[in-house]
């Protein structure tokens, strides 16, 4: 059996917040391995300026490129229609029923919990899957818990601890588009991707173009 957590987000692009959260993760929860889950449609948020889903995917490649402790599904992108937390779990679980799965919440969506009654069949969730939220506050950190209780027994909630890194996908394409260094926020293999593909300027290539070359998008 393995411990795997899921962390699910659009990762437009992904960055050192995604990646500090997976580690903390990996190392708190004590998880074999952290996927990252690209979502093709998430059911609350549409996706600004995206390069579309082929392309999130091969960022997230690249991001955890080289590190055992990290891996990639493809597992949302591969399914038409919204991503629903619960639909993920199932198929996830049908895939690799002897492992043990925890969904991973970052602390800017650990208040989404808050509404965890309104998702898609919240007890199933938890059946299917351990939740892991990165703590910021503890007042919060109970109303979560509250808000979490009619649903398990009690074990099934877990808190880990993460620096802070006030860091995110919007910043990173705003940046990109100003014409602005994004080395140290995202890895380099990210940030040559970006590059190369001429991703986030105004005007970027619309996805399914083929990739640039240098010369078109000199750095
Ligand atoms: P955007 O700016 O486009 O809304 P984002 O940076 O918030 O994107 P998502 O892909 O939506 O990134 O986030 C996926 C997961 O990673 C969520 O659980 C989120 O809480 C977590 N996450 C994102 N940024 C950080 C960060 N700086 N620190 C910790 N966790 C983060």
């Amino acid at each position: 059996m393995a411990r795997i957590g899921l962390l699910g987000g659009t990762f437009n692009p992904p960055h050192v917040g995604h990646l500090v959260c997976a580690q903390e993760a990996h190392e708190r929860l004590g998880l074999d391995r952290v996927l990252l889950l690209p979502a093709r449609t998430p059911p609350h948020k549409a996706v600004p300026e995206d390069p579309g889903p082929e392309v999130r995917l091969a960022l997230c490649e690249r991001a955890v490129a080289g590190d055992e402790r990290f891996a990639v599904s493809d597992l949302e992108l591969r399914r038409e229609g919204p991503s629903y937390t619960v639909d993920t779990l199932r198929a996830l679980h049908e895939h690799r029923p002897g492992d043990e799965l925890t969904f991973i919440v970052g602390a800017d969506m650990a208040l989404s919990l808050l509404s965890l009654a309104t998702w898609r069949e919240p007890g199933e969730v938890l059946r299917l899957a351990r939740l892991a939220v990165a703590a910021r506050d503890g007042a919060r950190s109970e109303e979560i818990a509250a808000a979490v209780a009619p649903f398990h027994d009690g074990t099934r909630l877990d808190r880990f601890e993460m620096p802070r890194l006030d860091v995110s996908s919007t910043l990173i394409r705003r940046r990109v588009a100003e014409g602005r260094p994004v080395r140290w926020l995202v890895p380099d293999a990210v940030a040559a991707e970006i590059a190369a593909r001429g991703l986030y300027r105004p005007g970027a290539v619309a996805p399914g173009h083929p990739i640039p070359t240098m010369e078109e998008h000199p750095a």
